[in-house]
C-alpha cells in the first residue's frame, strides 16, 4: 500500500497503522484529510532541521539529512497548539503533493478508517481517554513542603479531573550500575566505517 485515495484526495507515504483490538490496517479518513488540505494555506512548510530545533538543545547534526536527499518542508499540523515536544510530528504524510507533519497526539481513533469492527463497535469514548500532550512536570528535589515556591500545584491539591489510569513511569534507574562483566548477548562486530565522498579504488 504506496497511496490510496480520499475522495479525491491523493495519500502517498501513507503510515501503515492498524488498530490493537482487530489487528486491521487503517486508512486515514476523509473527514481527517479534508481537514489537512483545508489547513495546509494557512501554515508554512518547515524543514525538519527547524522543526526540531528546539528540542536538539543545539546539536545541528541529528536531523541532518546526506546531500543526497531534498529535505521535505513539512506542513506542521497542529491546530490546537499542542505545546513542546508534543508538537514534534510523529508521522510524515504526503497528501495532494504536500507533506504534512502530524503529532501524535492527534492519531486517534476518528482519524482513521478501514477496520469494520471498529466502526461497528462505535466506542466513542476510546479517544476521550486519550489527552492531549502535556509537558512532564519536573518533580522538586525532596525539599520540605513549606518551602513551596509558587510552583506548580501540589500533589495533595490536584483538581478532581484525574486521568482514568495512572500514567506508567519508566522504572527508576539505579543510582550507580556497575557494566556487568559478561554480556547477555554477543556483541556483534561493528560494521566498517562508511565511506563517504571517497571515489573507489582503482581495480
Ligand atoms: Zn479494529
Amino acid at each position: 500500500m504506496s497511496s490510496y485515495e480520499v475522495a479525491d484526495h491523493l495519500v502517498d507515504h501513507p503510515p501503515l497503522f492498524m488498530c490493537r483490538k482487530h489487528k486491521s490496517f487503517l486508512k486515514l479518513n476523509r473527514s481527517f484529510v479534508e481537514e489537512l488540505i483545508a489547513w495546509a494555506p494557512d501554515l508554512q512548510p518547515q524543514n525538519l532541521t527547524e522543526v526540531a530545533a528546539t528540542s536538539l538543545g543545539g546539536d545541528d547534526q541529528a536531523f541532518r539529512l546526506s546531500d543526497y536527499l531534498v529535505p521535505p518542508k513539512l506542513v506542521i499540523f497542529n491546530p490546537r497548539k499542542i505545546p513542546g515536544h508534543g508538537a514534534l510530528p510523529y508521522l510524515v504524510v504526503l497528501v495532494d503533493r504536500k507533506f504534512f507533519g502530524i503529532p501524535a497526539s492527534y492519531l486517534r481513533r476518528r482519524i482513521f478508517e478501514g477496520c469494520e469492527q471498529c466502526a461497528a463497535e462505535n466506542d466513542p469514548t476510546s479517544d476521550a481517554q486519550f489527552p492531549d500532550y502535556k509537558p512532564p512536570v519536573k518533580k522538586a528535589p525532596a525539599a520540605p513542603p513549606a518551602v513551596n515556591k509558587s510552583g506548580p500545584i501540589p500533589a495533595t491539591q490536584k483538581p478532581a479531573a484525574q486521568p482514568t489510569k495512572p500514567v506508567p513511569k519508566p522504572p527508576a534507574k539505579p543510582q550507580q550500575q556497575q557494566p556487568t562483566a559478561i554480556p547477555t548477548k554477543s556483541i556483534p562486530k561493528r560494521p566498517a566505517e562508511p565511506k563517504f565522498d571517497v571515489p573507489p579504488p582503482p581495480h
